[in-house]
């Protein structure tokens, strides 16, 4: 008997294994949309349609229907790895959190991927410390499945703010990081652009100028469930961690636990392909509009905080991986937002000074791909200026090639698994990138 359930253990094994594939086809086609139709589980992980590679996370029962596709549009293709939740395991030597500084501005603080309990004892420090706890609220804006707090971090100075003499009420911006579970690089970075707001505030006269208009409001880990998931068990996992349909008839499949929380968002949620409606993909769009409680905390949030003071005037999403500027609609390649040009040419000229013409600037639709209930979609129904980073710091085409990582075949790699050195790099470009965007648009709309 325990043979028979050592053998069916193995079996699910094989079944359950992914593995990551490098792929490249030879003409400009729309590979991306027919791969994505012809195999629904299929997640891709990074791409480059300039060079019409691919890097796709894959269940093994694909190989072969895969491998045809392939050879039929005269593409090739290298596998980086056959066991992607073995070969990517997270190091358990982590240092230990008693180095950490007594002051919350540190750059220990960025310098590193926190477990979620760091994450939280800090942004508990910064509520108390002497340092900051004059310029910090706290708002608990919900509680996940697994019951791990969204805390949301709010910078507030008593600047005041004045327009033509008169004192007016602040506007406020709201920047989110760790939305997909995977994308450590987004915390860190959320991090990293809360803290130098705060270090510059005086020193910095656009830093201070902003703070005059705005309160910034930070939610840096969207995904706490995810994220500790990603850290124990399965560094590339991407949704939440709530149960589905589906969850305990494939009891064993981790893949059909989760939601993700960027096909969640209660506006054209399910409207266009792009966004699954299998529990077991990783783009699974949940059941229902805001059915995951991070996304309804989010939402709930943003609503109720833009019917009192202050109003939300600006939205930066922050992902990884890939060196895009992403501008609304993602839902539609039929449509822009009414201030598309306004937001593309500031867009732009930021990009280019700030990023030195290294980011691509567009709506999401045609950068990326079509996709449904997406936050930066729900977020610009009500406010002007909803945009999402896909960060990195470094782009060498794909694979992402790290050659001092011993641990992948090849020496290649996915940009996920970038380590926290790219924090602070990716971190001062992006903060960057938005002190020149807000500061021009209060110079623009405010002065
Ligand atoms: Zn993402």
């Amino acid at each position: 008997m325990i043979h028979i359930a050592v053998l069916f253990l193995y079996f699910l094994n094989i079944l359950q294994a992914e593995h990551v594939w490098f792929v490249k086809f030879p003409s400009k086609d729309d590979h991306l949309s027919h791969i994505e139709k012809s195999f629904p589980l299929i997640d891709l992980l990074q791409h480059d349609y300039n060079d019409s590679s691919y890097v796709f996370l894959l269940p093994s029962t694909y190989q072969t229907k895969l491998r045809r596709l392939i050879h039929q549009a005269n593409g090739s293709y290298r596998i980086l790895s056959n066991n992607a939740r073995n070969t990517w395991k997270v190091s358990p030597d982590r240092p230990k959190r008693s180095v950490l500084s007594d002051n919350p501005l540190d750059e220990s603080y960025y310098q590193r991927f926190p477990t979620y309990d760091e994450h939280q004892e800090w942004q508990q420090l910064l509520q108390s410390s002497p340092q900051t706890q004059k310029l910090i609220r706290l708002h608990t804006i919900g509680q996940t499945y697994e019951n791990r707090s969204l805390t949301v971090v709010q910078i507030h100075t008593n600047y005041p703010r004045r327009i033509q003499g008169r004192r007016k009420r602040k506007q406020a911006i709201y920047i989110d990081g760790g939305m997909h579970a995977r994308e450590w690089l987004s915390v860190g970075v959320a991090n990293y652009i809360l803290i130098q707001f705060l270090l510059l505030r005086e020193s910095d006269p656009k830093v201070h100028e902003i703070l005059r208009h705005f309160d910034i409001f930070v939610l840096p880990m969207m995904n706490p469930d995810g994220y500790e998931y990603s850290r124990t068990h399965n560094r590339l996992w991407r949704k939440n961690r709530s149960p589905t349909s589906h969850s305990e008839f494939w009891n064993g499949d981790q893949n059909c636990y989760g939601v993700d929380l960027n096909r969640n968002f209660p506006y054209q949620w399910n409207s266009t392909y792009g966004a699954s409606s299998h529990p077991c993909s990783h783009s699974y769009r949940g059941i229902s509009p805001a059915s995951e409680s991070e996304v309804e905390s989010v939402v709930n949030f943003l609503r109720r905080q833009r019917i009192s003071h202050p109003k939300f005037y600006a939205y930066f999403n922050l992902h990884s991986y890939g060196r895009f500027w992403l501008l609304p609609w993602t839902y539609t390649m039929l449509e822009r937002v009414t201030n598309y040009d306004e937001l593309f040419e500031r867009s732009t000229r930021v990009a280019n000074e700030v990023m030195n013409q290294t980011y691509r600037v567009g709506q999401a639709s045609f950068l990326l791909y079509p996709c449904s209930g997406t936050s930066i979609d729900f977020a610009s129904t009500f406010m002007s200026h909803a945009m999402t980073f896909e960060l990195s710091p470094i782009f060498q085409g794909l694979p992402m090639c790290v050659e001092q990582n011993k641990t992948v075949n090849h020496g290649c790699t996915v940009g996920f698994l970038i380590g926290p050195e790219s924090i602070q790099i990716d971190g001062n470009e992006i903060f960057k990138a938005i002190i020149e965007y807000l500061y021009a648009l209060v110079q623009d709309h405010f002065v």
